[in-house]
């Protein structure tokens, strides 16, 4: 008999949950992660007194109760709700595109006339798409134009997403964009949730929560004993990259990185909420979060004297930098689709999370997977 029912290859969400719940069933859990601390990429390191999200923004939300009330027994939420404001050439819109976008845009002030105006857009665009033929979109820059019309999609989204994405959105798949709520309300609230909060104290909370009294030992690196931690359990959880488990024997897999440029500032408030994007091409960053917002609100933002700010700055992954979006285009998915063939196969292998199922995963949706394995 092998000292461990799951060795669990990965301390981020899935593989926390994953330990957590196995744990609790009675089986022997050994948790391993190359970093030197737990948690992946919802680990947050704090600094005057601020919990700044060190591998990217994270905002939980979900309108699965099951999910919340599992999240909020190990760790209560906060109130936070996302609210980003864009930046185009020195004028600020609320997102997600809503009434203040539309007045912000064009000046109207009424659901009629902001639908009006953005029929009139989606109009053209879909004559000019029937003349050629074309009734589906066929990929995001048709599916925004679709959505919402040319003004918003050349002012909001064009650059911002060629810049997070490094591709031409007319290559990029239309479902990236259907993230995006558009509605004709005065909300600023960017998800259609029916929860979302921030664990109050910060994420390490709920990684400490899930991990309590479970075996995890950091900088450990799977592939550089692969052997040896394979002859310790019946079952492996790997929540690392697919195509690294296979040795890349097809090829590669293209993910998007983030460069994160960190600044503490001597101001309790800098730019007045967690996150502003900048949707011109002209920027080179992507977006800049306000890492207090998350969590200290009213008063309590002034109680601090300082503020730390991360301006994001997306690239293409390269071997060394952390792979944090893969890249869901036709070459990505149909070799992702030949890795996915070999893992069905597997017997004592799991795989999940954002690189091993290769998936532009939320936190939510990753634990409602998790879930399904124990119930
Ligand atoms: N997006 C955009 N403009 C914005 C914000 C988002 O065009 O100001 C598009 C962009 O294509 C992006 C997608 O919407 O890739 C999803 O954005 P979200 O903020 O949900 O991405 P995440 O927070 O996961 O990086």
């Amino acid at each position: 008999m092998k000292p461990y029912d799951y060795l669990i290859v990965g301390s981020g969400l899935f593989g926390a949950t994953f330990a957590h719940l196995a744990a609790k069933e009675g089986k022997r859990c050994l948790v391993i992660d190359k970093r030197p601390q737990l948690g992946g990429n919802i680990y947050c390191e704090e600094q005057h007194g601020i919990n700044v999200h060190k591998y990217g923004a994270h905002i939980f939300h979900t309108s699965n109760k099951q999910v919340w009330d599992f999240v909020n027994a190990l760790v209560p939420f906060n109130r936070y709700t996302n609210c980003p404001v864009a930046e185009y050439e020195g004028k600020r819109y609320n997102l997600p595109f809503n009434m203040n976008t539309f007045y912000q845009m064009w000046g109207v002030t009424t659901p009629a006339e902001a639908q009006a105006k953005i029929e009139e857009q989606k109009r053209e665009v879909a004559e000019a798409m029937a003349a050629q033929g074309i009734t589906e979109p066929r990929n995001l820059e048709e599916q925004a134009l679709l959505l919402i019309g040319r003004d918003i999609y050349e002012k909001l989204i064009k650059s911002y997403t060629e810049k997070q994405w490094g591709r031409a959105c007319t290559e990029l798949p239309a479902f990236i964009i259907r993230r995006l709520p558009v509605r004709f309300v005065y909300d600023n609230n960017y998800f259609n949730d029916a929860y979302q909060g921030i664990p109050i104290g910060g994420y390490n909370k709920l990684t400490e929560a899930l991990l309590e009294g479970i075996e995890c030992r950091t900088e450990e690196d799977f592939f550089a004993r692969r052997e040896y931690w394979e002859s310790q359990a019946e079952k492996i959880v790997f929540t690392g990259k697919i195509d690294e488990f296979y040795d890349y024997r097809y090829g590669q897999l293209e993910y998007r990185t983030v460069r994160f440029e960190e600044e503490t500032i001597d101001t309790p408030n800098y730019q007045g909420c967690a996150v502003v994007n900048y949707t011109e091409k002209q920027v080179p960053y992507t977006r800049v979060i306000e890492h207090k917002h998350f969590e200290d609100f009213g008063e309590a933002i002034y109680a601090k004297p300082k503020t730390v700010i991360s301006r994001e700055y997306s690239t293409e992954w390269a071997p060394g930098s952390e792979p944090f979006y893969p890249v869901n285009d036709e070459r990505n998915s149909a070799l992702y689709a030949q890795y996915k063939a070999l893992a069905d196969k597997e017997t004592n292998v799991i795989f999940g999370g954002r690189l091993a199922e290769y998936k532009y995963y939320d936190m939510a949706p990753v634990i409602e997977q998790v879930l399904k394995h124990f119930c």
